[in-house]
């Protein structure tokens, strides 16, 4: 991500502390999106939605919960730096940190392999 987008993103999850700062936030994130891509431009809606460091959020067909996985620092979550990668089951809010971006997106479609909760309800027969 350029500096730029990624200075306009940090600003757009910032909360402003008054009107004169909105407006600047709003002029500052409104000309960058103006020639931002299409994939830039979802990075910073991402981020003005208080959801920094998301790479993936989808519905694990498995489990029918929802998991989505981060960059574990933008997101705030604390994760040893070997571990910059965390995938969220957000249904239950069980989070493991991982390597590689790769093992992340391998991670996530099957919460079981982390979360508890998760097994707890593949274990019982599925309701009728
Ligand atoms: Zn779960």
């Amino acid at each position: 991500m350029p500096a730029t987008l990624r200075r306009a993103a940090a600003v757009a999850a910032m909360a402003p502390d008054n009107l004169g700062d909105a407006f600047v936030q709003i002029a500052f994130i409104a000309a960058v999106y103006d020639r931002a891509s299409p994939s830039q431009r979802a990075a910073l809606r991402v981020a003005a939605a208080g959801e920094a460091g998301l790479l993936r959020r989808a519905r694990s067909r498995k489990t029918g919960t929802t998991t989505a996985v981060y960059r574990a620092e933008e997101q705030g979550i604390e994760s040893d730096p070997e571990f910059p990668y965390a995938v969220v089951c957000e249904t239950h809010g069980t989070i493991v940190c991982v390597g590689t971006r790769r093992q992340a997106f391998d991670t996530a479609p099957d919460p079981t392999q982390f979360c508890d909760d998760c097994r707890a309800a593949e274990a019982r027969p599925p309701a009728e």
